[in-house]
């Protein structure tokens, strides 16, 4: 109670933290475009199913997407990517006007590969310079 008029003599509420969160949250996934081969390992590991994967074979498009608003900060999408595309943060908020906001959209040319499969032009060049050394 005396504490309290202490406080209230003056004019503070609440006492200050003693020390900082020693355990800060791992944050959202951020997406660096230059380093997305296309590959689509993290889509099918994504607990929450907010990464997506979708071909436009006529197009020769591929489209990758991440609705962060689904988003639970797992990090299992970072532990698989082969080229660190997608890289920790420690931002554990989001704020938008929109929900088109809160989504990351990436497009990709998609060619024929030797067996005359489509893949992203990308992971072919990736793919190529890996096996190679
Ligand atoms: S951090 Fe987890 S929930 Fe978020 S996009 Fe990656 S795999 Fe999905
Ligand atoms: S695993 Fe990495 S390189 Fe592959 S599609 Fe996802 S973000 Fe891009």
């Amino acid at each position: 109670m005396q504490q309290l008029w202490k406080y209230l003599r003056r004019g503070r509420a609440t006492a200050p933290a003693l020390t900082p969160d020693p355990t800060p949250s791992r944050g959202f996934p951020a997406f660096r475009f230059d380093a997305c081969i296309a590959c689509g390992r993290c889509a099918p590991v994504c607990p929450t199913g907010v990464i997506s994967i979708a071909d436009d074979a006529p197009a020769l498009v591929r489209t990758w997407s991440l609705d962060y608003r689904g988003c639970v900060r797992c990090t299992a999408c970072q532990e698989v990517c082969p080229t660190q595309a997608l890289v920790p943060t420690h931002q554990t908020q989001l704020a938008a006007t929109s929900a088109r906001d809160l989504e990351g959209v990436a497009r990709f040319q998609l060619v024929r590969d030797q067996s005359g499969a489509l893949v992203p032009r990308r992971y072919l060049a990736w793919r190529k310079e890996t096996s190679h050394g």
